[in-house]
């Protein structure tokens, strides 16, 4: 990672949008210096004020800067103009796998357990630096040319070592205790993991109901049906994983991810070889080129609006960024 102050948009050729967010969008572009193709982050100064987001912001940037894992995304510039903040990360071109589920309908045991696993390694990882990541979902989850996972987007991830109580996340994906303002701890990132496998292996999340107020009442009383193609020991981890009760859930209790790795549904599952970049990928994107961007939905484009004259009017703001 480089702070690399003295950069400005004009340093980049500016392709197109990959993917929008609350407070901006993520576009292709290259770097004219050493043409290498990024995904920037550009995220409005005005827009995160407005919805009081310094602070999650802050913690965005402050935990890129520190992290680096195979499955998680990597920073590697930073800078900010006046109107907003340049989050300059590698391009990961397979694309979301949110887009892979559903133009599968949904993935295989096998496919979805290999994600899994990839899944708990970046988790185990974060929270060993006693991180939250709190927004897991297949939207931000990307998968590179190689058919791996890459966790991206730390908007709400949080440096907590015990509990922390800000409802955020994604309705699909809460795990009860954020939905009972409970005050919560690391434990919803495996809640979320049995609601990732869940998805990935039929299409759709397990208390998923068009009424938002019904879904919250579907995940805090656990009502869980699965699918018939479902087998045992998935049926076995997404129960773990789903359980309300905090003492029983899986990954919560002494032991953490050892216990999620040693359970029957990652039998076949060697971690450390995983983690060594020693396996094959059983589902790998076809990619032409290192700025093949069509794995990405198209976006209406909008005039980038940059501002390098002046006084920046936010200053205080974001000095510390
Ligand atoms: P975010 O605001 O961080 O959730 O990003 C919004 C969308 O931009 C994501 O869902 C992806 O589609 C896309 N995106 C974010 N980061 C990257 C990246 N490093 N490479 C490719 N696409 C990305």
């Amino acid at each position: 990672f480089q702070d690399r102050a003295n950069l400005t948009l004009n340093d980049f050729e500016v392709f197109r949008t990959l993917g929008t967010g609350s407070f901006g969008r993520v576009v292709l572009c290259q770097h004219k210096e050493t043409n290498k193709y990024f995904a920037l982050k550009i995220i409005r100064k005005e827009v995160v004020i407005q919805l009081k987001q310094v602070e999650h912001t802050a913690n965005e940037i402050n935990l890129l800067r520190c992290i680096q894992h195979p499955f998680l995304v990597s920073i590697q510039y930073f800078f900010q103009d006046n109107s907003s903040l340049y989050l300059c990360l590698d391009f990961i071109n397979g694309g979301e796998m949110f887009t892979h589920i559903h133009k599968n309908k949904y993935f295989s045991h096998s496919i979805a357990r290999f994600f899994a696993a990839e899944i708990v390694l970046a988790l185990e990882y974060l929270h060993n630096l006693d991180i939250i990541y709190r927004d897991l979902k297949p939207e931000n989850l990307l998968i590179d040319s190689q058919g791996h996972v890459r966790v991206t987007d730390f908007g709400f991830a949080k440096r907590v070592k015990d509990k922390t109580w800000t409802l955020c996340g994604t309705p699909e994906y809460l795990a009860p205790e954020i939905i009972l303002s409970k005050g919560y701890t690391r434990s919803v990132d495996w809640w979320a993991v049995g609601v990732l496998i869940y998805e990935m292996r039929s299409g759709h999340a397990p208390f998923y109901d068009p009424n938002q107020m019904e879904m919250y009442r579907k995940i805090v009383d656990g009502s869980l049906s699965f699918p018939v193609h479902f087998l045992a020991e998935e049926k076995s981890i997404i129960q773990g994983f789903l359980t309300c009760d905090l003492t029983r859930r899986l990954g919560s209790m002494k032991g953490g991810a050892e216990q999620i790795k040693e359970h029957p549904y990652f039998k076949e599952m060697n971690f450390k070889a995983l983690l060594n970049n020693k396996i094959r990928s059983p589902y790998i994107p076809q990619v032409s080129g290192e700025d093949d961007d069509s794995h990405f939905d198209q976006y209406d484009e909008e005039d980038l609006f940059w501002d390098e004259e002046g006084k920046d009017p936010y200053e205080d703001i974001f000095k510390q960024f």
